[in-house]
């Protein structure tokens, strides 16, 4: 049998619960960024016409609606 002091077993009904609550916000927090740069990269903007739009495909550089151009996922990194 474990012996606890009741200063001992206040502190681990209380702390318990407190944890668990913390890990289960640090859960919902990580998968709510997730979602949302999930959310992020589908949206494309095109470098040519500007024109926003959302591509749900996993195409690499999916065609823009408006002018038909190839643009890439995220920020783009070339220079020309
Ligand atoms: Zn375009």
């Amino acid at each position: 049998m474990i012996e606890l002091t009741l200063e001992e077993f206040i502190l681990w009904v209380v702390c318990g619960p407190l944890v668990g609550i913390g890990l289960y916000c640090v859960f919902v927090g990580l998968s709510r960024r997730s979602r949302k740069k999930k959310a992020k990269n589908n949206v494309i903007c095109c470098r040519v016409c500007g024109h926003l739009y959302q591509d749900w495909t996993r195409e690499p550089a999916p065609r823009c609606p408006g002018c038909d151009r190839a643009n890439d996922r995220g920020r783009s990194r070339r220079l020309g």
